[in-house]
């Protein structure tokens, strides 16, 4: 497992200068999902921060305790968030990189107020309008970013999208990285472990890895 994070890191930091940025400029977001503690463990003792989770209560029932042995963690939600887990949520994570909806950002607002604690947000956007997946379509972006910034008060500091699994992902990239420039927004979140230096090719700040990690997920 930490032989397999120093070769991610390598090569985020290659894909990264191939590119004309500085490694530091990439950050890897380990995607723990599925994957028990004793499994995590290992790439917490490499001195890895900062993870990824889909959801809220695998989240709850693994990372309190892990939090506990290591200082600095920073968990990111990067899978769909009900409204009626925003409280939960909340608790448990960082940053959520999965605000896609009206209804879902006025509730992280108003909970956000009762409960004094605020995360940063990134807005995913369905750049592949796939029925089947969350997302703001492209075209409702910017007025949805308008609307959690502006109206809401939310911290929006990213954007994420994952693309089709049947494409090559570079439009989606591509779109992307237009939306969060001409909204002014810096974190880009984009790039699994089939794609990622594609993805920092294409301006990704953040790249999701999971398999690449921690190997293949159990049960799958
Ligand atoms: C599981 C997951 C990943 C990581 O996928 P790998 O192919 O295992 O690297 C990244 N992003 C999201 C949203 C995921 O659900």
């Amino acid at each position: 497992m930490t032989s397999n994070l120093i070769n991610i890191k390598d090569k985020i930091e290659s894909a990264a200068k191939k590119s004309g940025r500085h490694e530091k400029d990439v950050t890897l977001v380990a995607v723990s999902k599925v994957h028990v503690a004793d499994t995590i463990l290992p790439v917490l003792e490499a001195g890895q921060k900062i993870f990824g989770e889909n959801r809220v209560q695998e989240a709850a029932e693994k990372w309190p305790t892990l939090r506990e042995q290591f200082d600095g963690v920073e968990l990111h939600l990067i899978g769909p968030l009900q409204t009626n887990k925003v409280r939960q949520a909340i608790q448990l994570f960082d940053v959520i990189e999965t605000v896609d909806r009206p209804k879902l950002a006025r509730t992280l607002a108003r909970i956000f107020e009762e409960e004094n604690k605020r995360c940063d947000v990134y807005v995913q956007v369905n750049t592949g309008l796939e029925d089947q997946k969350a997302g703001i379509a492209p075209e409702d972006a910017d007025n949805f970013i308008k609307l959690c910034k502006d109206e809401l008060g939310l911290n929006v500091t990213g954007v994420m999208c994952i693309p089709p699994f049947d494409e090559d992902a570079t439009e989606h990239f591509k779109l992307l990285k237009s939306i969060a420039d001409r909204n002014n927004i810096k974190i880009i979140s984009m790039g699994m472990s089939g794609d990622f230096e594609q993805a920092i090719a294409h301006g990704a700040t953040h790249v999701r890895v999971g398999t690449a990690v921690f190997g293949k997920r159990p049960g799958y």
